[in-house]
């Protein structure tokens, strides 16, 4: 007897490279069998999947969820699992004198796991632009926070915006690798300056010291700091830096991403590794909506639908180290599981600049299954309708 048997849904997991008509029986909090067939009497609660997608529950590897606290920020469980999505990755909202917040008030009421990057700035994201000067960085405050929440800090975060990265440069890179090295953390890196202060330069020095398992947030930004030269083809340290095994997160968002510097890194073999969505307040019903829209997005830009669920369960399982518990449905990994619809229709997506872009496909959210527990998607908002 199992406790859910998920039946007939087309189940894909690229860790195990599955795709195929399956049942997905779940005991407790743990996957316990993926096989043809399962019978629907063997489950206690039954989920008919027939005619949808069953992956490894999704994990968006950029939002904002310092609820009540960040001014942009949404309920974890908005960008999650009323999303059909069971994990998030905060991409830096707060810094060691906000971040107790986060276990305190946040986590215990979120259905959805929540991992966090912590901000090199003490503040996080709560001033904007962050950073005016050295004076809002603490590295033995960091390194304490870091210490006491080792479960939870996946990372530490950084803009290259503001005063102080236009006037230390390179530096203030340097002393967040300093900070996250100290505990074998990987960096994640901001690029994109909508005020355009911080020297075009800067993004591939930052490039040059990233190493394997740093991520690159807002890879295909079209603002000040983007990774293409004048003449459309990448910086080079680009490609060297994903040759050294540096993440690339198009962390999509309201500002830093471009159809059109999309195109030209994905014609170049510019990837993304993962999806992050960067999902807040500002682009929840617009532009960003949800994780699968976002993948969605990649679609219309020619990546298949294996990739893009690559790139939301293993690929970020692996950024942040979770991938012996979630990302996969092997039996014995967590209850996380995704159903989504993949829609045919007509749309209308856009990018930050305002380009627009038709596609026939959406990936819908239908159900998360966080922890052993169904959870019917909520859907906020979709793209318009193309006419
Ligand atoms: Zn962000």
């Amino acid at each position: 007897m199992y406790d859910i048997v998920i039946k007939g849904g087309r189940v894909i997991d690229p860790a195990q490279n599955i795709d195929d008509t399956l049942d997905v029986a779940i005991n407790g909090d743990k996957i316990a069998a993926v096989n043809k067939d399962i019978s629907p009497q063997e489950g206690q609660q039954l989920v008919d999947a027939k005619g949808k997608i069953v992956t490894p529950g999704l994990i968006d590897m950029h939002v904002h969820v310092f609820d009540g606290i960040m001014k942009i920020a949404i309920e974890p469980d908005v960008a999650g699992v009323k999303h059909a999505g069971t994990t998030v990755v905060d991409g830096g909202s707060s810094g060691h004198t906000t971040f107790a917040a986060f276990p305190k008030h946040i986590l215990p009421t979120a259905r959805t796991k929540v991992f966090c990057f912590l901000h090199l700035c003490s503040l996080g994201l709560i001033p904007e632009p962050e950073l005016k000067d050295w004076d809002e960085v603490d590295l033995d405050a960091m390194a304490a926070t870091i210490e006491a929440n080792k479960n939870i800090i996946k990372g530490v975060k950084l803009r290259l915006v503001g005063k102080l990265v236009t006037s230390a440069g390179i530096e203030v890179v340097k002393t967040a690798k300093k900070i996250a090295g100290q505990f074998g953390l990987p960096i994640m890196i901001h690029i994109g300056d909508t005020d355009k202060q911080v020297p075009a330069t800067l993004t591939p020095e930052c490039l040059s010291v990233m190493e394997s398992g740093d991520i690159l947030a807002h890879v295909y930004t079209g603002n000040q700091g983007s990774v293409l030269r004048p003449d459309g083809t990448i910086v080079p340290e680009l490609k060297a830096a994903v040759e050294r095994g540096v993440i690339l997160d198009p962390a999509t968002g309201r500002n830093n991403f471009s159809f059109n510097v999309a195109r030209r890194c994905l014609a170049q073999g510019i990837l993304p590794t993962v999806i992050g969505t960067d999902l807040n307040h500002r682009c929840l019903k617009d532009r960003t909506f949800s994780l699968p829209v976002n993948m969605s997005k990649f679609m219309a830009l020619g990546l298949d639908l294996k990739q893009v669920i690559a790139m939301t369960t293993v690929n970020t399982a692996c950024a942040i180290h979770e991938e012996d518990k979630i990302g996969s449905l092997k039996p014995g990994m967590a209850a996380d599981v995704s159903i989504l619809e993949l829609k045919s229709g007509a749309w209308t997506l856009i990018d930050s600049p305002g380009e627009t872009m038709k596609t026939d496909k959406l990936l819908m959210p239908v159900t998360a299954i966080k922890g052993g527990k169904v959870i019917p998607a909520e859907p906020v908002a979709l793209p318009p309708s193309a006419s």
